[in-house]
C-alpha cells in the first residue's frame, strides 16, 4: 500500500516553512529532496565507518570498501543490468556522458560520421557531442518533436543513415515529461549496428527501467534526482561497449601496473573509475536505490500518474496559461508560460513568496526552447511524496500571479 504521508514523514525539509509558508517542493526535476535513511546512512558512515576505498589493508578502508562496493550490485538490480560489471559508478549523468563521448565516441568516429539526436536533449546529452562536432567534424542529426511534445520513434530511425555510428536520446524529456519509446529506437539501432545512448536522468526516477529490455549500450542515471546526495550516479553499458571504451580519466585505482614506460589498466568497470570517488555519496545513493525499491517502483509510477493527471486537469482549468507538451503517457513534469509580460522568473518569485518552489529558466535545453519559440518557461515537476493538495496550491498560488500580472 502506497501512502503519501506516510511517505512524506520520512523527509524531513518537507516539514520545513519558506517565507512563512509550508513548503510545496516542486522542482524535483532539477533535485529530489532526500529521505532519513539516506541522510543517517551517510552521518554514520562519517561518524564511524569512513576510510578511502580499495586502497588499504585496514578495517575502515575494508568496511568503507565493502559498502562502496555493494552499491555497484544494488544499481545493476535498479536497471536491470545483466551483471554488476556492467556499472560504472561516477558522479552523475553529465560525468556519464562525457566518459561516453571522449572514451568509446572520440576514438572510433570520424570526420562526417554522424550522431542522431532529438530535440528533447538536456545539454548534459548535446554539449558532449558537439566537442566532437569541434573538434573531430562529426555532424549532429536533429530529430524535432511534435507539436504536442511527443517523440515518434520512426523519425529517430529514419534519421539513421549509413554514417550514424551513436544515437544518443533522453527516456523522459526534463521539459515536457515526454516519454520516449527507446526500446523501438533500439530494436531497429541494434540490427543496423548503431549504438544507442539513453539518458536516463529523469525517467528512472519515476518508473522502473530494465535496460536489457530496453536493449541500449548505454543508460546515465544520476543520483539526486533520484532520492540520493548530488556528486553521485551511475551508467550502464553494455558489456560490448565496455571492451571497446577507452579510459577516460587517468590515475589511481583504474590501473593494475605503472612503470616508467607503460601502463596497465585495471579490468573493467574500474578501469572507468580513476582517483577517489564520492564514497559516502556513492554509498548514500546505494541506500536511496534501496529505499525507492522498497516503495515499489510501480507504486511510485502510479501515484505520479495520479498526480499528472490531477494537475493535468487543474492547469488545463486556466485559460490564461500554456502548458508545453501533453503526450500521452508523459511524466509529471508540467512546462508553462502565462499569457502577458510576466516573465518565468517573476511567476517563479511570486510562487516562492507562497512557498511553492518551481524551476523557471531555460531548463538546460535551450535547444528545445529555441523549438518551441520560448526563451524560459516554469517548471513544476512530481515526486513520490507530492500529493494532490500541493497541486491545488500551485493552483492558488498561479491564480495570485494572474492577478498581479493580467
Ligand atoms: N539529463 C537530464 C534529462 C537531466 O534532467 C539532467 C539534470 O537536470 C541531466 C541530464 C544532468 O544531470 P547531472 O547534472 O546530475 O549530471
Amino acid at each position: 500500500m502506497f501512502d503519501v504521508e506516510a511517505i512524506r514523514a520520512q523527509f524531513p525539509i518537507l516539514h520545513r516553512q519558506v517565507n512563512g509558508k509550508p513548503l510545496v517542493y516542486l522542482d524535483n526535476g532539477a533535485s529530489a529532496q532526500k529521505p532519513r535513511v539516506v541522510i543517517d546512512a551517510m552521518t554514520q558512515m562519517y561518524e564511524h565507518e569512513y576510510a578511502n576505498v580499495h586502497r588499504g589493508l585496514h578495517y575502515l578502508s575494508n568496511v568503507a570498501t565493502d559498502h562502496y562496493e555493494g552499491v555497484r550490485g544494488k544499481v545493476a538490480r535498479f536497471v536491470n543490468a545483466g551483471s554488476e560489471d556492467d556499472i560504472i559508478l561516477n558522479s552523475g549523468t553529465t560525468e556519464g556522458i562525457n566518459m561516453v563521448s571522449y572514451g568509446w565516441a572520440a576514438p572510433r568516429l570520424q570526420a562526417g560520421d554522424e550522431i542522431v539526436l532529438s530535440i528533447l536533449e538536456h545539454h548534459a546529452n548535446i554539449v558532449p557531442w558537439h566537442f566532437l562536432r569541434e573538434r573531430q567534424g562529426v555532424v549532429l542529426k536533429w530529430v524535432d518533436c511534435a507539436a504536442d511534445g511527443s517523440l515518434d520513434p520512426q523519425a529517430m530511425i529514419d534519421a539513421i543513415g549509413p554514417r550514424t555510428k551513436l544515437v544518443a536520446v533522453t527516456h523522459m524529456s526534463n521539459v515536457l515529461g515526454t516519454l520516449v519509446d527507446v526500446k523501438a529506437i533500439c530494436a531497429v539501432a541494434r540490427a543496423k549496428g548503431v549504438p544507442v545512448l539513453v539518458d536516463g536522468s529523469q525517467a528512472a526516477v519515476h518508473m522502473a527501467v530494465d535496460v536489457q529490455d530496453i536493449g541500449c549500450d548505454f543508460y546515465a542515471v544520476t543520483g539526486h534526482k533520484l532520492y540520493g546526495p548530488s556528486g553521485s550516479g551511475a551508467i550502464y553499458v553494455h558489456p560490448d561497449r565496455m571492451s571497446e571504451m577507452r579510459p577516460f580519466l587517468g590515475g589511481g585505482d583504474m590501473i593494475r601496473d605503472v612503470t616508467r614506460d607503460a601502463v596497465t589498466y585495471n579490468d573493467a568497470p574500474m578501469k572507468f573509475e580513476a582517483g577517489t570517488p564520492g564514497i559516502v555519496q556513492t554509498v548514500g545513493l546505494g541506500v536511496a536505490l534501496d529505499w525507492m525499491m522498497g516503495v515499489g517502483m510501480d507504486n511510485i509510477a502510479a501515484h505520479e500518474a495520479g498526480l499528472r493527471d490531477y494537475a493535468q486537469g487543474r492547469l488545463a482549468g486556466l485559460n490564461w496559461l500554456q502548458v508545453q507538451g501533453n503526450a500521452p503517457g508523459k511524466g509529471a513534469i508540467f512546462s508553462f508560460t502565462l499569457d502577458g509580460p510576466a516573465h518565468a522568473h517573476d511567476i517563479s518569485t511570486v510562487l516562492d513568496k507562497k512557498g511553492v518552489a518551481v524551476r523557471a529558466g531555460s531548463h538546460c535545453a535551450m535547444p528545445l526552447m529555441d523549438h518551441l519559440g520560448l526563451t524560459a518557461t516554469c517548471r513544476a515537476s512530481f515526486a513520490a511524496y507530492n500529493t494532490k493538495a500541493e497541486v491545488d496550491s500551485l493552483i492558488d498560488a498561479l491564480d495570485l500571479c494572474h492577478e498581479l500580472f493580467s
